[in-house]
């Protein structure tokens, strides 16, 4: 990984933290941070124009804005948006500066403990059909590319996606039956696949490119398998006791290291059924339900996985900058599978802890 000379790389974490409390914050070019200014609330006529910018000045950020013509350094917006987070980032510059004698910091910052992750799976998909596409063979302007490339879809699982403008043929190809809502209209779509670990597809989810009327995603399942993705042999494999996340969607389940999704079934259920066909010990999963917590369902399916006695991430809203999943999370930010990982490894909770954290989280929103 790498850091920015000085203390930027340090300053980039607290406005990391401070992001969430910062209305249209954005990321522009390659260090440079755009939001509404909070100072003088930005224009009141356009609730969209933001002109607050934090930019590296010699080895500091400074923030200006453009409205009020503000201009201050780290610490004093540190202290202004909120004073508590200014206390934390003298402890963390004392701890890393060890006490601020050197003007360079001596510590390093700490490396990623995990490893990039490896390749999805060994086994090699093929599809025998005229209507699909792999993602690797399409041309780096073609519209489904585009749509991974915008979603952070990393490389590695690459083989897992392609293209379709027609769901339903390709479904009838694989021999399954088409549901009657997948037979009709030829539609763009980015195909996800779900394989096992011999390459055999267990489901495909088109996601719709063009957008209308709500319809987002298709799935098609085939007979008697058990729609989840991700599976990968060195995942499951007996002598690797990493856990493994389960959560709704493929593409968020990719932005994490150790991902699963369970497609359209429980995350309880898919749990409990990869660990059957594999053997794997079923302490090893974690439920990651979507940070939704004002969607009843959502949060009613998170406390029957605490009441089952499953280890659950409860979403600390604030941390994850409000975003509704893994997957939003990541393209806001740029967070790389592991560091996800470990992000969310903080959020786990089971038992009775779990239970309170999950009536905190009710009352808070
Ligand atoms: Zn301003």
């Amino acid at each position: 990984m790498w850091y920015p000379t000085g203390v930027l790389w340090l300053q980039q974490r607290f406005i990391g933290e401070a992001a969430c409390r910062l209305e249209q914050f954005r990321k522009i070019g390659k260090d440079t941070y755009r939001f509404r200014c909070f100072l003088c609330g930005d224009s009141a006529k356009s609730k969209t124009k933001a002109r607050g910018f934090l930019y590296p000045y010699k080895d500091q950020y400074r923030l200006k804005c453009h409205n009020c013509n503000v201009s201050m350094g780290f610490k004093a917006f540190l202290k202004a948006l909120d004073p508590s987070l200014m206390d934390d980032y003298r402890r963390a510059y004392w701890q890393e500066t060890r006490g601020g004698r050197t003007s360079k910091p001596s510590a390093l910052p700490p490396k990623p403990i995990y490893q990039p992750p490896p390749a999805p799976t060994s086994a090699v998909i093929s599809v025998d059909s005229d209507h699909f596409v792999n993602l690797l063979t399409l041309p780096p302007d073609h519209p489904a590319v585009r749509y991974a490339e915008r979603r952070h879809i990393p490389r590695n699982w690459w083989q897992n996606f392609g293209f379709t403008t027609q769901f339903g043929s390709l479904i009838g190809d694989l021999g399954w039956d088409a549901p009657k809502s997948l037979q009709n209209a030829p539609r763009d779509a980015l195909v996800i696949l779900a394989t096992d670990t011999t390459g055999r597809i267990l489901a495909a989810q088109a996601r719709l490119l063009a957008v209308s009327g709500g319809l987002r995603y298709l799935t098609a399942v085939a007979p008697d398998a058990q729609p989840v993705f991700g599976i990968r042999a060195d995942v499951l494999k007996e002598e690797n006791q990493d856990q493994i996340f389960i959560v709704e969607g493929p593409i968020d389940s990719v932005c994490l290291q150790f991902g699963m999704a369970a497609m359209n079934s429980g995350l309880d259920s898919a749990a409990q059924k990869v660990s059957q066909a594999y053997g794997v010990n079923t302490d090893r999963w974690i439920r990651c339900t979507d940070f939704e917590p004002r969607n009843t369902q959502i949060m009613n399916r998170l406390r029957q996985s605490i009441d089952a006695g499953y280890s659950v991430v409860i979403p600390d809203m604030s941390r994850l900058r409000g975003c509704k999943d893994v997957n939003e999370f990541v393209c806001l930010t740029g967070t790389e599978p592991s560091e996800m990982s470990r992000l969310l490894r903080t959020m786990v909770y089971r038992g009775l802890r779990a239970r309170m954290k999950h009536l905190e989280l009710l009352r808070r929103d």
